[in-house]
């Protein structure tokens, strides 16, 4: 049995019983790079540098750090050979300077690779991207023009991911469909009316496909019962859900659920999902009932996923980083992946089921 198809098997079994969730596991399936902090544009919703963001916290000096090429070359290293995909964003990805060597070094191990950015940059990029062979590239559409640059923070933003867009597609005229165009639009209370024109919108543009996102957040009292499970656990300090707090009862459930269900029935060239996959009918419960995990009960990513952050620390988590396995600045990735912290985490995840945040975060429902 080649290693591929051993590894397949470990996940199917991972998905079918809590029995299969060992504290020790084969490389992830993802890697992530959150390749810098920074980024240049401030959108109202963000739990980086949105309105609540938790970076706007982080010291000047924290703020800049960023992994140097044989920092990330050698995460690389540890993982080539374990079928890993690689997936990198920021901030804005775009800002470190080192961004497009990095990609030419996963795509030269034959990895995949997608990169998430705000697409600020693309109209600059898009040539090299598609001769390096990047797989997927997710951008953010969060409605027409003028609702978007509100939204994002930055006037002429809306022009700038619709320029690269159209440059990549561009770039990639006669090379297939690579990279993958992905638009991501979220929903929340500034775009809630036009959801249906912004997926007209994203069509038009020439998205390959359309991920239409709920928004991801938290409460002050789930936060605290988080904080105190963490801390009494791991002895972790866990501060990440402040960036999730916002005020959902503006959202009319009703009106969102009526324009999913609307674009389900629209007939086109671009896939549509929704993330999570929830029924129209279950935005309600979404929304008002944020414990509610729709029957998920574990969550596959401390065995699945890891991220490394600008400052080299690794953690489970991508949108909720509060728990530091290790540093690769200090130690080895695979090192790292299968330590006494790593093995803790995953034994209380197989124990206790969900962590009071893990309702509402991606995580949950990205395998
Ligand atoms: S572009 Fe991304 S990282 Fe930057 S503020 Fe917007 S959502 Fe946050
Ligand atoms: S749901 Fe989110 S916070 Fe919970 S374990 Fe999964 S990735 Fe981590």
């Amino acid at each position: 049995m080649s290693y591929d198809l051993g590894a397949r098997l470990k996940d199917i079994l991972l998905r079918t019983s809590p029995a299969f969730m060992a504290d020790r596991w084969q490389a992830p399936r993802v890697l992530t790079f959150m390749m810098t902090y920074r980024c240049n544009l401030r959108c109202t919703m963000c739990w980086q540098w949105g309105e609540q963001g938790l970076f706007h916290e982080l010291s000047r000096e924290h703020e800049v750090q960023q992994l140097d090429l044989p920092t990330l070359r050698a995460v690389i290293d540890d993982v080539e050979q374990e079928g890993t995909g690689v997936f990198l964003w920021g901030g804005e990805p775009f800002l470190h300077r080192d961004l497009l060597p990095f990609v030419e070094y996963v795509k030269s191990k034959g990895m995949y690779c997608s990169i998430n950015t705000n697409g600020t940059y693309l109209p600059r990029d898009s040539r090299r991207l598609v001769d390096l062979g990047v797989d997927a590239l997710m951008v953010s559409v969060d409605g027409p023009r003028e609702v978007h640059d509100r939204i994002r923070g930055m006037q002429g933003s809306f022009q700038k991911i619709a320029d690269g867009v159209q440059a990549v597609r561009e770039a990639r005229n006669g090379n297939g469909r690579k990279p993958e165009i992905i638009v991501n639009t979220t929903i929340s209370p500034g775009n809630q009316a036009v959801l249906m024109e912004t997926h007209k919108i994203v069509e038009a543009m020439g998205a390959d496909r359309m991920i239409l996102s709920q928004l991801w957040f938290t409460t002050e009292q789930i936060g605290r019962a988080n904080e105190a499970y963490f801390r009494e656990k791991f002895s972790a300090h866990a501060p990440s859900w402040r960036g999730f707090v916002m005020d959902v009862s503006v959202l009319d459930t009703r009106l969102i659920a009526d324009q999913m269900q609307a674009m389900s029935l629209l007939k086109g060239p671009m896939e549509l999902r929704f993330l999570p996959d929830i029924f129209p009918e279950q935005v309600h419960d979404y929304y008002r009932r944020p414990s509610e995990a729709f029957g998920r009960t574990r969550c596959l990513v401390p065995w699945l996923e890891a991220e490394i952050l600008p400052n080299g620390d690794v953690t489970p988590c991508s949108d909720r980083p509060d728990l530091i396995m290790g540093n690769v600045k200090r130690e080895r990735f695979h090192e790292v992946w299968n330590n006494d912290s790593y093995q803790s985490f995953r034994r209380a995840m197989r124990e206790d089921g969900l962590f009071p945040y893990c309702s509402r975060c991606c995580g949950l429902w990205s395998h």
